[in-house]
């Protein structure tokens, strides 16, 4: 085995999963898979599918192509705005695809119309946090029906919003009626129903276990809190105690074990990542440097020792020193500790081709 190891328990993610769209049922949603955050690594995606997830979805065409590799008839769904230049691998590789530019969608319909296939499309409402989707209602709604009808090969599969990504806005039962709102003129304008009203990602969970989820939200785009409940924001503790944040752990190996001082010598600069530091003088104590680090699992505030004596005091490149003074344990060099991941670490550790993978 190479260290760092990063351990993957499959069947807690099922658990995770299982809960997931059983919360999801009670208010009325089909939940989609989110596959990117973890690089759509196959065993991963095979616990979600065997959770019951048949519509998988990821930012990037080739976790697509994964998907229609392994299971033929799951649907595929693009989830960022689509680049103008991948419209024909987009349109091979998604069964739908979320959208804000006309223009992006009329090459959407010249590629379907090419490759003789419909592809779906969720109209994206920008309710505030800034990232993708049309800011005007009207122009929303305008835009939508113009789907509708414009484009031969192209289906208004839906609409949605995307929200906590940029600018920090929590999913509200007030701005998600909003979108549900926006959703029933549209309907009446069209003269029939959406398919999808996509009420946000992991972070519009926390509605549906609360019972408040708007009338009319029938879709979420679940990622991370099918892999761990750091990701389900603002769930009560007391709610889905399946969730846990022990589905992913990285294990890294001790290589140089020593007391050392906690406030460095000579005239301070900056660190290895061009930063200015504070240091606070708390003596002599004793460390462990870790054999990974950013290239690893960004940055390092996203691991959670599990021994709550050792304390993540700085990384580099390839390097993580940890305090150990705390612990009751007696670490040796050549120890591997294990720490649990938040989002940022599972995504650039699951992505690190140098980092083992080991599924229990
Ligand atoms: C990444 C992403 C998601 C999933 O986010 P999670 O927080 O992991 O659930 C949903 N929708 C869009 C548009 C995304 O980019």
């Amino acid at each position: 085995m190479n260290y760092p190891v990063l351990e993957i328990n499959t069947g807690l993610v099922r658990q995770f999963a299982e809960t997931v769209i059983a919360v999801c049922a009670k208010s009325g949603i089909v939940p989609t898979a989110v596959i990117k955050g973890y690089n759509a690594l196959d065993e991963v995606t095979d616990a979600l599918y065997d959770a019951g997830y048949r519509s998988f979805a990821s930012s990037r065409t080739a976790h697509l192509k994964k998907i229609k590799a392994r299971y033929g008839h799951a649907e595929t769904m693009a989830l960022r705005i689509p680049m103008p230049s991948e419209a024909a691998s987009l349109v091979e590789l998604a069964d739908v695809s979320l959208n804000s530019e006309l223009e992006t969608i009329g090459l959407l319909d010249e590629a379907a119309r090419a490759a003789g296939k419909t592809h779906k499309v969720i109209m994206m409402r920008d309710l505030g946090d800034l990232r993708e989707g049309i800011f005007d209602p009207d122009s929303f709604i305008d835009a939508a029906c113009t789907v509708e009808i414009e484009y031969e090969n192209i289906r208004l599969h839906g609409v949605g919003a995307n929200l906590s990504c940029y600018g920090t806005v929590v999913p509200t039962a007030e701005n998600l009626s909003e979108l549900a709102a926006n959703a029933a003129v549209i309907e009446k304008s069209i003269g029939r129903k959406l398919d999808v009203v996509s009420g946000g990602a992991s972070t519009s969970l926390y509605l549906a276990v609360g019972g408040t989820m708007p009338r009319g939200i029938n879709h979420l785009r679940v990622g991370g809190a099918n892999l761990m409940r750091s990701e389900a924001r603002d769930i009560p503790d007391d709610a889905l105690p399946e969730l846990s944040d022990d589905a992913f752990i990285l294990w890294a190996e001790i290589i140089e074990t020593a007391q050392k001082p906690t406030h460095p010598i000579g005239k301070l600069g900056k660190d290895c990542f061009l930063r200015t530091k504070e240091f606070e003088d708390r003596g002599a104590r004793r460390r462990a440097l870790l054999a990974v680090g950013a290239f690893d699992i960004g940055d390092y505030s996203a691991l959670s020792p599990l021994d709550p004596g050792v304390k993540l005091l700085g990384s580099s490149s390839d390097h993580l020193i940890a305090d150990i003074e705390d612990s009751g344990r007696e670490y040796r060099l050549g120890d591997k500790i294990p720490m649990a991941l938040r989002y940022q670490a599972m995504l650039y550790s699951t992505a690190n081709a140098q980092i083992e993978k080991r599924y229990v």
